[in-house]
């Protein structure tokens, strides 16, 4: 099975690797367990555009290089890839393009992940619901509430991994919550039992 696997906050910690971050270098501190949305602006009196310079100095600092993965996600994904096609897509910056497959070669140095840059916040030309939709991915892992929402209105399943800022997405019937790693395991499992089924339904009519 084709399975989608967002990077940010699914992979590997962002915003809580940034929270550390800027708590090193500021006396407000950001508490990530209490962030008050997805946007560091929903929780700090900043502009967008001072959010995006945050994320740039992050992104270009030593601390970025030391990210770490969400929970057991490497295991899981070393577990997956070898039944699944397993397909990383992010709305990254396309300037942080270079660490992203780095850290990719680092941590799966055998692996030839396919990882795509939707770049859709920056004028790229597909959303990632769109780059899934084509490329006939069935599921997907996300946190994000919205994107998870654009997913699951394509009739893609989606994982929507707990995080501080998706408590109250709204239900939708293609979408499941999962606490960690080890459910998503689970679940991918579940899901695809289910449609072997549906398969040999239609097969015996
Ligand atoms: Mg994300």
């Amino acid at each position: 099975m084709k399975i989608g696997i967002d990077i940010d906050n699914v992979v590997v910690k962002l915003t809580e690797g940034f929270c550390n971050y800027y708590n090193l270098k500021n006396l407000e501190k950001l508490d990530f367990e209490n962030l008050k949305g997805y946007y560091l602006c929903d929780s700090l009196p900043i502009t967008r555009e001072e959010e995006h310079s945050l994320w740039h100095e992050y992104h270009d600092s030593d601390n970025f290089d030391d990210i770490g993965f969400v929970g057991n996600a490497k295991e899981v994904i070393n577990l997956l890839k070898l039944n699944h096609k397993l397909f990383f897509i992010t709305a990254r910056h396309p300037g942080w393009e270079e660490k992203t497959r780095r850290f990719f070669s680092k941590h799966f140095p055998e692996d030839h992940f396919n990882i795509i840059f939707s770049g859709e916040v920056y004028g790229g030309a597909m959303s990632k619901d769109e780059i899934c939709n084509n490329r006939g991915i069935k599921l997907i892992i996300e946190d994000h509430n919205e994107k998870g929402l654009d997913y699951a209105k394509r009739g893609i399943q989606v994982l929507l991994l707990s995080m501080p800022w998706n408590k109250n997405c709204e239900e939708h019937e293609k979408l499941t919550r999962v606490k960690d790693w080890n459910e998503i395991l689970e679940k991918i499992e579940e899901f695809e039992q289910g449609e072997k089924t549906e398969r040999g339904e239609v097969k015996n009519g």
